[in-house]
């Protein structure tokens, strides 16, 4: 499966990690869905290349659903 996806720059720049390095973004990043179509992002910081992943709520807002629902379809596509 490709791992882009439109809804996605909105999710890379906005993640916690400890190292606090600004503009920091999520790289190399897999895509998840879990049993409630919440969506997962692992990946490395760019800002201190550890592992860092975050983790979407599809609930939290129309925007998330909507990537939540755009990432379900992308998967099964590629079955
Ligand atoms: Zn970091």
């Amino acid at each position: 499966m490709g791992e882009a996806w439109e809804h996605r720059d909105m999710f890379i720049d906005n993640f916690f990690c400890t190292c606090g390095v600004e503009n920091r973004k999520l790289i190399d990043i897999k895509v998840y869905l879990n049993d409630i179509n919440d969506i997962i992002l692992r990946g490395n910081c760019s800002g201190c290349r550890t592992i860092a992943a975050r983790y979407i709520e599809t609930g939290e807002n129309p925007e998330s659903a909507k990537a939540g629902k755009r990432i379900r379809e992308m998967k099964k596509k590629s079955r």
